[in-house]
């Protein structure tokens, strides 16, 4: 048998990826499965963007790029974060990687010793904790309450630094709740890292333009630029321009964190995908318009979803405030028995059930730290959203 190593036997299955499984099963036995388990928006790439990469490859651009990324995108980055966030960057600051998913990997492997902690405020992102293991991290959760809605308290933060936390990661607006912090909350936070200068900060913005109620997203670089060489923000084109398949995201951060940084990927993965890159300029240069009919739509969704959820006995829900998901808590409903006799014993079980009895396919709050609660994603139609709801509702009405 394959040895494997010890630091992937201890990482936990995420329950995202069993449930994923469990409703393919499903489809293939001939169930008409709803997923709103995954974060993956439904509408097509900038077509600006496609024509950039077609033409990029027709050029010839198609030899090993530059590991930090190829001059046109940080240019292209650099305006972006001129434009949407009020920072001025040089491009010793800036770095491409393959997704925004391998800038957290290259930032906690550059800088993580066995045993440093990495404070992650639930509910989070499941991939924080499990690269931070991976590369011998130790997470810390602390909790952002439903009544706080979900944002994290500076005291809390405060409280959870010790002389081995290495970073603080902050994503907001955060899947999975579509919680966004105002300036009085980045305020209040700075003042705790202002303390604490040992913490590095990850800011993961991948969320920032798709805010709702007229909310704007605050980079808390912009509010403490005095951190500047403590916080690395996180970004991409995935969600906002609909380019999830693209792998392409980018970091803003202190010079020799960056290099670190690019040491990292010159040995995993080189320099990103030229065509994907030269696509992303087209993105970040193109037709603002269109991420605004996309968040348009989001919020929408979430108007209806969150207003049927709602008026379900026994479920409550906080109005999420941007990303693309609603969290509802499950409390009084856990410990019932569902229609098909099942003990809903927690929220996976009551995640599992509804999947299997009702088939829609959510994600249980325990895959976030945070429990009871499902995470619905609104990257689905309107017919499949209210059919999902509906379905959720009939599948509620019968907990005994
Ligand atoms: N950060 C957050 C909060 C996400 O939800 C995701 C994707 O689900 C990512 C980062 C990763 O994005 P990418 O597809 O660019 O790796």
């Amino acid at each position: 048998t394959v040895h494997i190593a010890s630091r992937l036997a201890t990482l936990p299955q995420p329950a995202t990826i069993a449930m994923a499984a469990r409703a393919r099963e499903l489809r293939a036995e001939g169930a008409d499965v709803i997923s709103l388990a995954l974060g993956q928006p439904d509408f097509p790439s900038p077509p600006e963007a496609i024509e950039a990469a077609y033409h990029s490859a027709q050029a010839g651009d198609t030899g090993y790029p530059p590991i930090p990324g190829q001059k046109a995108l940080i240019e292209a980055i650099i305006r972006k974060f001129r434009r949407d966030n009020a920072i001025e960057a040089t491009s010793d600051r800036i770095m491409v990687a393959n997704g925004g998913k391998q800038v957290i990997f290259n930032a906690f492997m550059a800088t993580l010793e066995i045993g440093d902690e990495v404070i992650v405020p639930a509910p989070y992102w499941v991939s924080y904790p499990l690269i931070a293991r991976m590369l011998g991290g130790v997470p810390v959760e602390i909790s952002c309450a439903e009544e706080d809605r979900f944002r994290p308290r500076a005291e809390v933060i405060k409280a959870a630094i010790t002389p081995k936390t290495r970073w603080i990661v902050l994503n907001f607006p955060n899947n999975p709740t579509g919680a966004i912090l105002e300036k009085e909350d980045l305020e209040a936070i700075a003042g705790v890292l202002r303390e604490a200068p040992h913490v590095l900060v990850m800011c993961d913005e991948i969320y920032e333009h798709l805010t709702f109620d007229g909310r704007r997203h605050l980079s808390l670089l912009s509010v403490a630029p005095d951190l500047a060489d403590r916080i690395l923000i996180v970004n991409g084109v995935a969600k906002a321009y609909a380019m999830t398949g693209w792998r392409v995201g980018f970091a803003c951060g202190p010079k020799t964190l960056i290099s670190a940084m690019v040491a990292v990927q010159g040995n995993v993965t080189s320099g990103v995908c030229t065509l994907a890159q030269a696509g992303s300029v087209a993105a970040l240069d193109g037709d603002f318009s269109r991420i605004e009919v996309m968040r348009q739509t989001y919020e929408t969704r979430r108007n209806r979803v969150v207003a049927v959820l709602r008026a379900i006995a026994g479920v409550t829900c906080e109005m999420p405030e941007g990303a693309f998901y609603a969290y509802p808590g499950i409390a009084s409903l856990i410990g019932g028995v569902s229609g098909g006799g099942r003990v809903l014993t927690d929220d996976v079980a009551f995640a599992e059930a509804l999947l299997d009895e009702a088939h829609v396919a959510t994600v249980p709050g325990s895959a976030f730290g945070y429990s009871p609660y499902l995470r619905l994603s609104c990257a689905a139609s309107d017919a499949q959203l209210d059919e999902a709801c509906e379905r959720i509702s009939r599948f509620v009405e019968k907990i005994r």
